[in-house]
């Protein structure tokens, strides 16, 4: 296996005494990109970078994405859009989380595509694009049945007639209609259909209203893993592209790879005995005599509190358990009479090659969803580093 740290963010570069930090391996990210794409093709795939990229890095995750043959980039909010195009990137960006006096101008300037979910906004979106003698690119969102963002039934019909008098006066193009599942993540819920078939209806009441656009799209990670039917022509992407299986399995058979790897340094190692309780509350009693390794990373780390826990970190292939309550700052693993000494390495949470468990054991051990745990850790206080095991 070759390993090469991509950026100057790396442990050994920045500090060789680094406590804790984040590897982000690239070249899964473009395997499973590519494993996305396939299952999408015909349909173009759009990875989802929000939230830095699911705390990824969203500058290197969007490169890594294009070159793997990502055909769009999403995003929520409109700052996310104009850093990638401040970094160079050029692939069509959709952003889809603004409100009243967002930078629309700038928006249509570098040509980041927008999202409209009302009359009101698709307005100030052609107002905006007509003061810098612009076109917006515009995809309008259908309320089918998450009640998030989107016009509702009875707006709809006016969102896309207004569109496409905008349309036609020049300020704006309808290039997307689309809406946003509640439940692709539990394929059997009556949900997913229910949704499916009121995004029909809003796509043929804009196609009475002489709209065309070229991105109709519906399907998250979930639903591109597991309904084809629901691919139209554009899938969106987040959780997959990252390798944290949406659905139980699914993952698993077209191979994705999780990306995450989070890993401190051991800062202290003693024996302790038998019945000993470990960290606030007690909650974790030794069994036997054994050794107590103290690994600087906490809750403020975003590390779940994990209750009676079963969470295991790993080192050098060799799984080891969580002793007791995760702290602020630091927590306790127990590593039996394995020779840890401080200034080890322990995986936190990576892909299982060190013995941890995945982010998605992790989201079932502790109740956090896949989606927290990523995001909730802390960019701050654990440095990213890029990676790229082929
Ligand atoms: C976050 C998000 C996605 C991606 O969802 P995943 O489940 O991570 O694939 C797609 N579309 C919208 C609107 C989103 O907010």
């Amino acid at each position: 296996m070759h390993t090469s740290i991509e950026t100057s963010a790396s442990p050994q570069s920045v500090d060789p005494a680094l406590a804790a930090w984040r590897e982000v391996d690239l070249d899964a990210i473009g395997r499973n990109v590519r494993a996305l794409a396939d299952i999408a093709a015909p349909a173009s795939l759009m990875v989802v970078i929000k939230a830095d990229a699911y705390s990824h890095g969203s500058v290197e995750v969007a490169r890594a994405a294009v070159a793997s043959g990502a055909d769009h980039l999403g995003v929520a909010v409109l700052e996310e859009a104009f850093e990638l195009r401040s970094a160079g990137i050029t692939a069509p960006v959709l952003a889809w989380l603004a409100g009243p006096g967002a930078r629309y101008a700038e928006a249509v300037a570098c040509d980041v595509s927008l999202a409209a979910y009302s009359c009101a906004q698709v307005e100030e979106i052609a107002r905006a694009a007509a003061s810098v003698g612009g076109r917006a690119q515009v995809h309008l969102k259908a309320e089918t049945g998450m009640w998030r963002g989107g016009a509702a039934a009875g707006e709809w019909r006016e969102l896309v007639d207004l569109a496409g008098r905008l349309q036609r006066r020049g300020t704006v193009d309808v290039v997307g209609v689309w809406s946003h599942l509640a439940c692709a993540d539990e394929p059997r819920s009556s949900s997913n259909d229910a949704q499916l078939r009121l995004f029909l209806d809003a796509v043929e009441v804009a196609g009475r209203a002489g709209l065309e656009p070229s991105w109709r799209h519906l399907a998250n990670s979930a639903a591109t893993l597991s309904r084809p039917d629901m691919h139209f022509d554009l899938v969106r992407c987040g959780l997959a592209v990252y390798g944290v299986d949406p659905l139980a399995g699914h993952g698993a058979t077209v191979g994705l790879e999780q990306a995450m790897t989070l890993k401190g340094t051991v800062t202290h190692v003693k024996e302790a005995p038998a019945g000993a309780g470990v960290s606030y509350g007690h909650t974790y009693r030794t069994s036997t005599a054994t050794r107590l390794a103290l690994v600087p990373l906490g809750y403020a780390d975003g590390i779940p509190v994990a209750p009676g826990t079963a969470v295991r970190a790993g080192w050098r292939g060799h799984p080891v358990p969580l002793a007791g309550r995760v702290c602020m700052d630091q927590l306790v693993v127990d590593v039996g009479d394995l020779p840890v000494q401080p200034g080890d390495e322990v995986t936190l949470l990576g892909p299982g090659r060190d013995g941890e468990h995945t982010v998605r054991r992790w989201s079932d051990l502790t109740g956090r969803s896949t989606y927290e745990l990523l995001t909730g850790l802390d960019r701050r206080r654990v440095p990213l580093a890029h990676v790229r095991r082929t």
